[in-house]
């Protein structure tokens, strides 16, 4: 096995919400959270690593007992466990200690929109739609690979799949959750 382990770090550009589920009070959608401050879950980047390499490799993937390079690194069905950690990443400290001193910000704001009726093309005017985004800020975490022999060789197609991901929650089309990854091997 060799361990390889990378300091990531995922500058958001523009504003996001990667939904939690939870309607709470006014506010239809809120960004999931972690220790009360917004995160990007580890598994929604994991998710966006596995499709990105998945595109780069052009695996032959099968359905069921798979050896293909995607299976033996990100978990297949069988016993073939997950060979890539990767973590929650949460608000970079030194970004967050600048806001406090600043102005005390908080990390997200309210975006209010009419729910649109899509084919009349008109706003319900009684129908706003409340969403809770993050605002741009720096989210830091670490990705851990142990290769073997094999996936040894798909090192640098992992790294570039890593650092292709350009957008994490919804709205992408409508420009939000724009991101930039930045990769340092560590280890
Ligand atoms: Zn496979």
């Amino acid at each position: 096995m060799f361990l390889k382990k990378y300091n990531v770090s995922i500058e958001v550009k523009t504003p996001f919400n990667i939904a939690s589920g939870e309607a709470d009070g006014y506010i239809h959608k809120r960004t999931v959270r972690l220790k009360g401050e917004p995160y990007i879950p580890g598994s929604t980047i994991k998710g966006k690593v596995r499709s990105n390499f998945y595109k780069l490799t052009l695996a032959n993937h099968i359905d069921g007992m798979c050896d293909c390079p995607v299976c033996n690194i990100f978990g297949g069905q069988g016993y073939k466990p997950s060979r890539i950690y990767v973590d929650d990443f949460v608000l970079n400290d030194t970004a967050k200690d600048e806001g406090q001193c600043r102005e005390k910000k908080a990390p997200v704001f309210i975006k209010v929109g009419n729910a649109i009726d899509r084919y009349k093309k008109t706003a319900k005017h009684e129908a706003l739609f409340i969403t809770e985004m993050v605002k741009p800020a720096v989210f830091t975490g670490t990705i851990t690979v142990y290769f073997d022999e094999d996936t040894l060789r798909y090192k640098q197609d992992l790294e570039l799949a890593i650092k292709m991901i350009d957008s994490v929650g919804n709205g992408r089309s409508r420009g939000y959750g724009r991101v930039k990854v930045y990769l340092e091997e560590v280890t």
